[in-house]
């Protein structure tokens, strides 16, 4: 399929990107990877009459681990993420949330930027963030500002970026000593969108008790959801296997999954129970040092 006719063009510094953007307003797209919009034009669900590539603007694809922050240039790559030793050493969960995005391919052009302003609720990112409470860097002429990712996926392929904002950064608070992740994604087959994903972060206490919990869905419900009332829940607890499956019973209630081609209702709630038991016992184990 070939997409609509549009204008191409190039900035070459933020602010040049930043003005396009206000010029061009709602006419207007980014384009990063382009692993999202290009396939949405070619079928021409998506139609900007401008698309400005962010690709040549300087400052935007970095790691550093700064102020108690994993700090992530939003045109950071899949395949950089998962290869990051930084990331690896700091929030080792979301290199095994990139490794499973797609396919080899899909990973060199995608960027985490792009994956989370798409705000698809089948994207494996935003559950993760969710979980580890990430905050997402908005950048405008007018200046950055910060949203959390509790409040940046407030509808359906909708994020909470304005028209003339480009997301810059995404700032991951390092977890403290004693904290273990995992995202686990169910797929029909390699490379494919989850049937459901989930991510969860816990922090265990010197007296083995949780001092944190975090837990987000991919891919049931029209959004990235969380899970408040698991994590208030494990808050305080040991973490035995009544209570994991007590938490995983919540997150089903969380989860407004719909039929289609990856299955039934009632099979995706059952997924949503099965991958967060399972990753909140992948991720108790990783923050008791084991090597799972
Ligand atoms: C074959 C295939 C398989 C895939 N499988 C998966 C998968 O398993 N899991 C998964 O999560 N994703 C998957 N994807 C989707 C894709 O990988 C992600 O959505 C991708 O990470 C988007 O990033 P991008 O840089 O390519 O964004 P683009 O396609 O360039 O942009 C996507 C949207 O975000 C906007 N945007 C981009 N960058 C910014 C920015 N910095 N600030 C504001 N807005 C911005 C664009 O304007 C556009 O609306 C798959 C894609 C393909 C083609």
């Amino acid at each position: 399929m070939i997409p609509p006719k549009f204008e191409y063009v190039a900035p070459t510094t933020l602010h040049e990107a930043l003005s396009l953007l206000r010029h061009y307003g709602s006419e207007a797209k980014l384009l990063s990877g382009g692993q999202s919009l290009i396939p949405l034009m070619k079928l021409r669900l998506a139609a900007p009459a401008y698309l400005i590539d962010i690709n040549r603007v300087p400052g935007l694809a970095y790691l550093e681990a700064r102020d108690g922050f994993l700090r992530i240039g939003s045109l950071i790559r899949e395949a950089d993420l998962e290869r990051s030793k930084l990331v690896r050493s700091h929030v080792p969960v979301v290199c095994e949330t990139a490794a499973v995005v797609g396919d080899p391919l899909v990973r060199n052009l995608a960027t985490i930027g792009g994956n989370l302003a798409h705000a698809d609720p089948a994207n494996d990112h935003p559950a993760t963030m969710l979980a580890l409470d990430a905050e997402i860097v908005a950048t405008s002429l007018d200046g950055e500002r910060t949203i959390p990712a509790t409040a940046f996926f407030p509808d359906f392929f909708t994020s909470a970026l304005n028209p003339d904002e480009i997301l810059t950064e995404i700032r991951i608070p390092v977890p403290s000593a004693g904290s273990g992740g995992a995202y686990i994604k169910l797929e029909r087959k390699v490379g494919d969108f989850a049937i459901a994903g989930v991510a969860a972060h816990v922090t265990i206490g010197a007296d083995g008790v949780c001092e944190r919990a975090g837990i987000g869905l991919t891919n049931v419900g029209p959004t990235p959801l969380k899970v408040p009332s698991a994590e208030a829940f494990l808050r305080g607890k040991h973490l035995d296997q009544d209570t994991i499956e007590h938490a995983a019973e919540l997150a089903v209630a969380v989860s407004q999954p719909e039929a289609d081609l990856r299955g039934s209702t009632a099979y995706k709630r059952d997924m949503v129970r099965v991958l967060t038991t399972r990753a909140l016992t992948r991720a108790l184990a990783r923050a008791q040092g084991q090597a799972v």
